[in-house]
């Protein structure tokens, strides 16, 4: 059996370092020095893929919860019933929005690039006058977000603009003023366990938002100046997080490698993957993107070889009971996408004959197609 997905994260010995920093320090949560230190990586890291100068984090307990601050900062005063939404994303998406008291509004995705577009948000905007809050746009499966044309967006119309950028962390190529929403999960490309940040370049956001993660206390203080909660990561978890920069290099050096071989496997035998994956950015989960006409013989043919496959964001949110009664602008796309976008096994450990194994049985089932 080859399954779809194995995460890794750092080994006990590469933690042992930090852990030991937190028994000399006897602080384990509260924004301690590996928190701190974490933040500080994360940031440079970011900042330094980004190329566009300093940018700023605010720690979250996980990307769910760094969608729903995002949102209630940035929804705060604002009316509207509808958070519109791609259908096509992780159910975490809607749960965030319904969270924070908004009723999902799913719309379509563009079936090239699998995210939403400007155009279909602003049909939506059309769809409900006046009665939408914000707009969250997805990174679908990591893929990088033209974060330029969310700017324009939200210029013209005037309704804030979140990112759900759970499994982009590696890909965050602009960082605005617009809140970026990343998830440490493990099985993220970035993930330390349980955990999510909140990038943007506004200082202020950051600042305020860390704020809300503890209380509301506004930095050194206890008095809440804001409704928040509790929603900090502890400082183990910053300890699996700053293993996790020591040896990112042969991570991403290694995910690439294991894309690139994907790429080029599945290119001989003519079937193309999510645009981009592998060449412009990683992630980790690899989607081969497979005929409709053809798509229940490949997995029939998975299924008989012991291939594990996964429609990562199933059939979309709307096909989900807790979700079934959301209005939606008609999803003419999603039903072609959510069919077509196969997860085929993919982890950084996996081995080039696994690979190589996976893209001769979907060449052998599109022979007898
Ligand atoms: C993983 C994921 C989330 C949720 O992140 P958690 O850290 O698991 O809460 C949200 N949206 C998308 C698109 C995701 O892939």
């Amino acid at each position: 059996m080859i399954p779809v997905l194995i995460p890794s994260l750092p080994e006990t010995d590469a933690i042992v370092p930090y852990l030991r920093r937190i028994d000399e320090a006897h602080i384990y949560s509260n924004y301690g020095p590996l928190t701190n230190a974490f933040t500080a990586r994360l940031c440079e890291f970011i900042g330094a893929q980004s190329g566009d100068g300093p940018v700023h984090a605010a720690l979250t307990s996980n990307g769910t919860a760094a969608i729903e601050l995002a949102l209630r900062y940035r929804g705060a005063g604002r009316t509207g019933r509808y958070c519109v939404m791609p259908s096509w994303t992780f159910i975490a998406t809607a749960h965030a929005a319904a969270n924070v008291g908004l009723t999902p509004y799913f719309t379509d995705v563009d079936p090239e690039t699998l995210a939403l577009t400007p155009e279909i948000a602003a049909r939506a905007l059309r769809a409900n006058p006046g009665d939408v809050a914000a707009v969250i746009v997805v990174s679908p499966c990591g893929a990088p977000i033209e974060v330029g044309a969310w700017e324009t967006f939200e210029a013209e119309h005037g309704v804030p603009v979140i990112f759900d950028a759970a499994a982009a962390a590696l890909n965050l190529r602009h960082v605005g003023a617009q809140p970026l929403c990343v998830s440490l999960h493990a099985t993220k490309a970035l993930g330390i366990g349980e955990g999510g940040a909140i990038i943007t370049r506004d200082a202020a956001m950051a600042a305020a938002i860390t704020a809300m993660t503890g209380f509301g206390f506004s930095a050194g203080s206890r008095v809440s100046e804001m409704r928040g909660g509790n929603y900090r990561i502890s400082e183990y978890a910053a300890a699996v997080g700053l293993a996790v920069f020591d040896d990112l290099d042969a991570r991403i050096a290694r995910l690439r490698e294991v894309s690139l071989a994907y790429v080029a496997g599945f290119a001989r035998i003519g079937v193309s993957m999510q645009a981009g994956f592998g060449r412009d950015w990683l992630t980790m989960t690899a989607n081969a993107i497979v005929d409709a006409r053809v798509v229940a013989t490949v997995t029939a043919a998975f299924d008989q070889s012991g291939i594990q496959w996964r429609r990562w964001y199933g059939s979309g949110c709307h096909a989900h009971p807790t979700f079934a009664t959301c209005p939606h602008d008609g999803l003419a796309a999603t039903d072609g996408v959510a069919k077509t976008a196969i997860g085929v096994p993919f982890f950084p450990t996996i081995a080039p004959e696994q690979i190589a194994q996976v893209c001769r049985c979907a060449e052998q089932a599109l022979s007898s197609c």
